[in-house]
């Protein structure tokens, strides 16, 4: 039995490059779930080009795709996701935070056109099987693996999802604005218990409320709050801001680890075995 995570891209709004985002990376958001074989994976951010690449290594011919939402730094990379192109592939797509207006499938041919990119979904030769899930169905991926959604407090709405395989149990609740007490409580509530939580830190606490307040993000210093009140075991601090130097992650990261000894800062390559 084997139940690894890995981070494909950790990064909030745009993709960054530059000497100061070496260690932390730049692709936006993108996590690969694999147990025992099955991949899972939750966003198509920027850095789903890599994980592509490597299932084609691997051979994998099937993966689930949560989404988390449409912003583009969360849909990206799909176009750039070589095993679309596929024709043995089969890819699920999944999401809910919209209650199908537009729904899944329509979320990502609207922005797989001309005149914004030259290929369109049926270029892609891959099955591709759209599915529409209401908020806190539990959705069976095989094998034993489930998964479950609760919505986040984020402008156009977000998921958050909660992956477990009856044993470990993961989840990424990212794009999330903190303040809304009964939100964050049933959130909290949702992550109780995970072995990893994922947690949009993307602002400091001297940023959000001079700068940052409705723009649907949150703080490390929340992350820490929630990660201690639903009793996680690890914390990864994630949706870093594009501009975040790796020095100012690593400061950030060890504030965060005196409050919560769980803490870190997610990282674009970071694998966590869960045993
Ligand atoms: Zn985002
Ligand atoms: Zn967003």
């Amino acid at each position: 039995m084997s139940f690894e995570i890995k981070i494909w891209g950790c990064r909030g709004s745009i993709p960054v490059s530059s000497p100061d985002h070496l260690k932390f990376g730049g692709s936006t958001a993108c996590i690969e779930i694999n147990i025992n074989g099955n991949v899972v994976i939750i966003d198509a951010g920027s850095g789903i080009r890599e994980l592509g690449t490597e299932l084609l290594k691997r051979g994998t011919r099937t993966a689930h795709l949560l989404l988390s939402h449409g912003h583009y730094d969360h849909i990206m990379g799909l176009p750039f996701f070589y095993p679309v192109y596929k024709a043995d592939m089969q890819l699920h797509l999944w999401s809910g935070h919209t209650n199908c207006n537009p729904c899944t499938h329509d979320i990502i041919s609207d922005f797989m056109r001309e005149p914004y990119l030259p290929v369109s979904l049926d270029i892609m030769q891959a099955n591709m099987n759209f599915y529409d899930v209401k908020e806190g169905a539990e959705i069976d991926l095989g094998n034993g693996i489930t998964a479950v959604s609760c919505a986040t407090n984020h402008p156009g709405g977000c998921f958050a999802w909660r992956v477990t395989d009856g044993k470990q149990s993961f989840v990424y609740w990212s794009d999330h604005e903190h303040g809304n007490d009964e939100v964050d409580a049933r959130l909290t509530q949702f992550a109780t218990g995970a072995d990893v939580l994922i947690y949009d830190a993307m602002y400091t606490d001297d940023e959000y409320p001079s700068k940052k307040k409705g723009f649907g993000h949150s703080t490390w210093r929340k992350g820490c709050e929630f990660a201690q009140k639903a009793g996680v075991k690890q914390l990864l601090l994630f949706h870093h801001a594009p501009e975040r130097t790796d020095n100012q992650l690593e400061a950030i990261e060890a504030m965060a680890h005196k409050i919560f000894a769980g803490a870190s800062a997610a990282r674009d390559g970071q694998i966590i075995k869960l045993d």
